[in-house]
């Protein structure tokens, strides 16, 4: 039997045993947009063997044009997850394939690639999100406002009021998690008015790209039958803290399933920077710190991802978002944390990112700083939030670019990311996802707004 007939059988089980009709054969394109066929059960065979044939350039960025042949998506076997919220849907997440080989700008594609190549230095990434999002209505005049009218108050974060008003929605989510075998451990109303975060236990980084994804679907479809709208928006309020997508990451032994972020306990390594991290942490961190003014352009990826970041403060009085590129232990005004001696929490992500496009930008700025000893530099133990960009400056720490155009440019130059994100046919993916997203910046900054109207209608 090869060994896509016994991944049919296997899948064949299990959909008769979980009493699946339709299989949802997904992929993302650029923006992280789950896409999706609904595959009837009789059509497993050709679906696992041929795959789920897609125009790719209708749905985003894909490196297609209306003229490109088929995009043919083969599902993972290993992604099959029947859908606790529509339970006669599994969802698989597939690899697009053009032509009959993987296709270099499908994002999935793109970590499982980085990801290979990460297996022959016999090394595993292993990853967690905190995925941070906000239920709101839509107003008749096309703004937003919290979904929760009660919700108003100034320190909202972890209100156990606002909490319990939304437990009917909380609770159902946390049931699917764990229906799903995901191991929900913590949910919470974060610190915007209507902001919530519901967290799972971390995985190797390509399942947890895939649960990310079902989540904000599962997220969407459950605000949707609510009569509400859930957004992972990093800014969607002004005055109001943005949503972040903070990842947790860490590196471990093929072999031996060791976790190798963990220094202190062997006598054989110095911890440099007396956090308790093994060396080779510490390397990866010098390398994201590093690579970061380019990095930033992956992990938050629109327009709006830079009205989240800097320092202005919301209403509850901090960002909670990274300004600088810097480095320290549990200190949340920068862009590393070290929150316990076995990972690095890397605050720079936002709820715009695409979690494969993320992971693979971040593993190979991550091992950059590994192959070359990079330095994260001073542990900062100070509130940055609170410091003048001259005093950071004087300390040698880089601010983050503060458009996406600036950010866009800095990817486009950075040949790590060039390598690390792969080559496309017309070039490194990267430089096709700077072109994008400059193009993206230049259509808002075409647009006449509000705003600009007010300031300056009668201002000369
Ligand atoms: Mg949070």
């Amino acid at each position: 039997m090869t060994n896509t007939e016994a991944a049919i059988t296997d899948i064949a089980k299990r959909i008769k045993d979980d009493g699946v009709e339709f299989i949802y054969a997904m992929y993302v394109e650029m923006h992280g947009k789950a896409c999706a066929k609904l595959v009837p059960v009789n059509a497993l065979e050709g679906l696992m063997t041929d795959g789920a044939g897609f125009a790719g350039f209708a749905s985003g960025p894909m490196g297609q044009d209306p003229s490109s042949p088929d995009m043919l998506a083969i599902p993972d076997p290993a992604s099959y997850t029947q859908l606790p919220w529509q339970p006669n849907v599994a969802a698989m997440q597939c690899d697009p394939t053009v032509l009959g080989e993987p296709w270099p700008y499908a994002p999935r594609v793109i970590l499982r690639k980085a990801l290979a190549q990460l297996a022959e230095r016999n090394l595993v990434l292993k990853t967690g999100v905190e995925a941070e999002y906000s239920l709101v209505v839509l107003n008749d005049d096309g703004s937003i406002s919290v979904a929760d009218e009660r919700d108003v108050g100034d320190l909202p974060c972890y209100d156990a009021k606002g909490l319990t008003r939304m437990l009917p929605h909380l609770t159902e989510v946390s049931h699917n998690m764990n229906a799903m075998g995901w191991g929900n451990y913590a949910n919470d109303h974060e610190d915007a008015n209507g902001q919530f975060e519901q967290n799972w236990q971390y995985a190797d980084a390509l399942t947890t790209a895939d649960r990310l994804v079902l989540f904000r679907l599962m997220i969407h479809t459950m605000a949707e039958r609510d009569g509400r709208y859930a957004t992972f928006m990093p800014k969607p309020f002004t005055n109001k803290t943005g949503n972040g997508l903070h990842a947790h990451l860490s590196l471990w032994s093929a072999d031996t399933d060791e976790p190798l972020f963990v220094g202190g306990d062997n006598p054989e390594t110095t911890d440099s920077k007396g956090l308790g991290l093994s060396e080779l942490a510490y390397q990866f961190a010098g390398g994201l710190i590093q690579h970061a003014p380019a990095l930033v352009a992956v992990a938050c990826p629109i327009v709006n991802s830079y009205k989240r970041m800097g320092v202005g403060a919301p209403d509850s009085g901090a960002t909670w978002a990274p300004a600088y590129a810097a480095f320290g232990g549990n200190n949340r005004t920068q862009m590393i944390r070290v929150p316990e001696p076995d990972r690095l929490e890397v605050r720079l992500g936002d709820g715009a990112a695409n979690p494969y496009l993320m992971f693979a930008a971040m593993l190979a700025c991550g091992l950059d700083g590994v192959d070359n000893n990079m330095d994260p530099g001073e542990v900062n133990t100070s509130n940055l939030f609170a410091a003048t960009p001259e005093e950071v400056a004087a300390r040698g720490i880089e601010t983050l670019p503060p458009t996406l155009l600036h950010a866009a440019e800095n990817l486009k130059t950075n040949k790590v990311l060039a390598e690390g994100l792969g080559m496309t046919p017309t070039g490194p993916y990267s430089h096709y996802f700077a072109e994008q997203k400059k193009k993206e910046f230049m259509a808002h900054h075409h647009q006449v707004t509000t705003g600009e109207i007010r300031k300056y209608l009668t201002l000369f």
